[in-house]
């Protein structure tokens, strides 16, 4: 028999089983398709990467001897959908079998499922993704008898698997965590370093033309792209990352600027995720950087958990929950998503400049988009598929195995505390105290009622209010529904007005596929 094997946009890696195991001749299948680049408007920084990735990863492997087929999205014969298209070309070369690295997406495995059901050729063969630290089996295995899993408990089943920043058996420094070091706010932070500039071929040269061509009607701006779209480009941000900013990641973590949109992130995501850089060498970089003393344990750990802890918690969870996970909504939340999220007009700063910035980069650090777009959102009750739609449009790094915990679940708290143990709510106070917005402002966040009052401090009291019944018994909380509770009816009473006044100001959109994004 003979195989085609297909890569996916997100399956850059040639370490790819199905490349590794190719026989000679086999005829290696990237397909652009209409239909992955539409069915969320994606921001157009975002496509222009993925393509550019998809067509440089193309060239290496023919350059390395690989027979490729390329179908573009200008192809005149191109069926625009990744199954009726990778069979086509199964066709066209005689190809009986269809080899496929296992999709990040549910949708996607569902319907490769289902055709590998029918009886006819070609038959389609899915292979395991080797590209992360935990297999399924092995998330599942952890997972058997677990009411409520704990990310930090996973976490240390893998730094213990991997050896990790471990001395034997025990954490280095003595500590598994060193999250206290790692709230400074911003008023101390050092000016952060700027990213490398990628140079751009002909071949990314000619991806930006056709997305600026074809997704004209997406949001989000293509000038200034700077994502890289080769491996080579992608370890050039890994070495300036550890070299730059990973020595201040740690304590700058939760920090928010009003100017500097990356401060001292890595901005790896989007590499990682399509696969340009693979999780263990990123965590290696790291751990290697702090045996050379270049960088602190604090930072290190810190970020290390991000990858080997947060990234495959949610993938697990993802997998384990789905579908029903993504219909979860716990909380009863009945509102679309405000305009602003899509057009960036609003007067409260620190919304404005994080909206600002995914519009201009396809990227803001997790802390603008947990504390502020997340939790702006939280406060509304923006539904959760209303919210899951923008996220999974605006960021480059955006796929639906880490969007949708992290939107449904961290930030909204759909799934009742299933993934994180208390919501991320906050109100103007936090956002004053860890960033630079506030002074900029035309809001005041020490007020929480009366004109100048910073709309996040009384949306905060009424969602407390709203959700006692689900949140008020969370021993997390029992110190702010403390407070709550010795508040005069007066003050409620004022602030549940200031909220809902707000919330009358605002113009809603319906989620993405029933109204004016379909
Ligand atoms: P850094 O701060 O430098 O962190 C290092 C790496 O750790 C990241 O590159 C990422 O691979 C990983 N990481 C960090 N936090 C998380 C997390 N919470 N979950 C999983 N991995 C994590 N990340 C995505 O990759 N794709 C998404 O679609 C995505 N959607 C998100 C939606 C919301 C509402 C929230 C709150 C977070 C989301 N995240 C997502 C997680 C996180 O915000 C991004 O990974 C991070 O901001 C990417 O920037 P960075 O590479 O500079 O990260
Ligand atoms: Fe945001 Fe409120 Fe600060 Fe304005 S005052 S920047 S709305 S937290």
């Amino acid at each position: 028999s003979k195989s085609l094997r297909l890569v996916l946009g997100d399956q850059l890696s040639l370490t790819l089983p199905i490349l590794q195991n190719a026989p000679p001749g086999a005829t290696i299948a990237l397909c652009e398709v209409e239909e992955e680049g539409r069915y969320v408007p994606h921001h157009p920084q975002k496509i222009a990467m993925m393509l550019a990735a998809m067509r440089h990863f193309a060239a290496d492997l023919r350059q390395r001897g690989y027979r490729v087929h390329y179908s573009t999205l200008d192809d005149p014969d191109n069926r625009h959908s990744l199954i009726a298209e990778a069979e086509r070309l199964a066709r066209r070369h005689g190809c009986d079998e269809i080899h496929v690295t296992r999709p990040g997406e549910w949708r996607l495995l569902k319907a490769m499922e289902a055709r590998q059901a029918q009886l006819h050729p070609p038959r389609w063969h899915i292979v395991e993704d080797t590209r992360f630290f935990c297999s399924h089996r092995d998330f599942e295995a952890w997972m058997e008898g677990r009411k409520r899993p704990r990310m930090e408990d996973f976490y240390r089943l893998l730094r213990r698997r991997t050896g990790l920043l471990m001395d034997g058996n025990a954490p280095i420094g003595g500590q598994w965590n060193f999250d206290r070091d790692n709230r400074a706010p911003i008023d101390d932070a050092p000016p952060p370093p700027s990213l490398p500039r990628h140079r751009q071929d002909a071949v990314t040269r000619e991806v930006l033309a056709l997305v600026e061509r074809r997704f004209a009607d997406h949001v989000g701006r293509l000038e200034g792209f700077n994502w890289p779209v080769t491996r080579r480009q992608a370890l050039a941000d890994l070495r300036h990352f550890v070299a730059q900013a990973l020595p201040a990641f740690g304590t700058y973590q939760d920090a928010i600027s009003d100017t500097a949109p990356y401060l001292f992130h890595s901005r790896l995501s989007a590499a990682l995720n399509i696969g340009l850089l693979s999780p263990g060498e990123v965590c290696e970089a790291a751990q290697d950087a702090w045996q050379r003393g270049e960088a602190p344990l604090n930072a290190v750990e810190g970020f290390i958990r991000q990858i080997l802890g947060w990234r495959e918690y949610v993938r697990g969870i993802y997998w384990h929950r789905m579908p029903a996970y993504k219909r979860e909504n716990q909380l009863g939340a009945t509102r679309g998503l405000p305009q602003c999220y899509w057009d960036g007009d609003t007067d409260l700063r620190c919304l404005q400049r994080a909206i600002e910035m995914t519009h201009d980069n396809a990227y803001a650090h997790h802390i603008q988009r947990l504390m502020v777009t997340g939790n702006f959102a939280l406060l509304c009750d923006v539904r959760p598929a209303a919210l899951c739609d923008w996220y999974l449009a605006v960021y480059a790094d955006a796929c639906e195995w880490v969007e949708l915990p992290n939107t449904l679940g961290m930030v909204l708290h759909a799934d009742g505390g299933y993934l994180g143990s208390k919501p991320y709510c906050a109100s103007g106070k936090y956002i004053d105290r860890m960033s630079d917005h506030c002074a900029q402002c035309r809001y005041d966040p020490r007020q929480s009622v009366g004109e100048n009052a910073c709309p996040f401090n009384a949306l905060y009291w009424r969602f407390l209010e709203r959700h006692a019944d689900q949140l008020a018994d969370n021993p997390r909380m029992r110190v702010i529904y403390g407070t709550l509770d010795k508040m005069s009816a007066h003050k409620r009473q004022a602030l549940r007005q200031q909220a809902d006044t707000f919330l009358d100001s605002l113009t809603w959109t319906p989620p993405y596929g029933q109204g004016q994004h379909a």
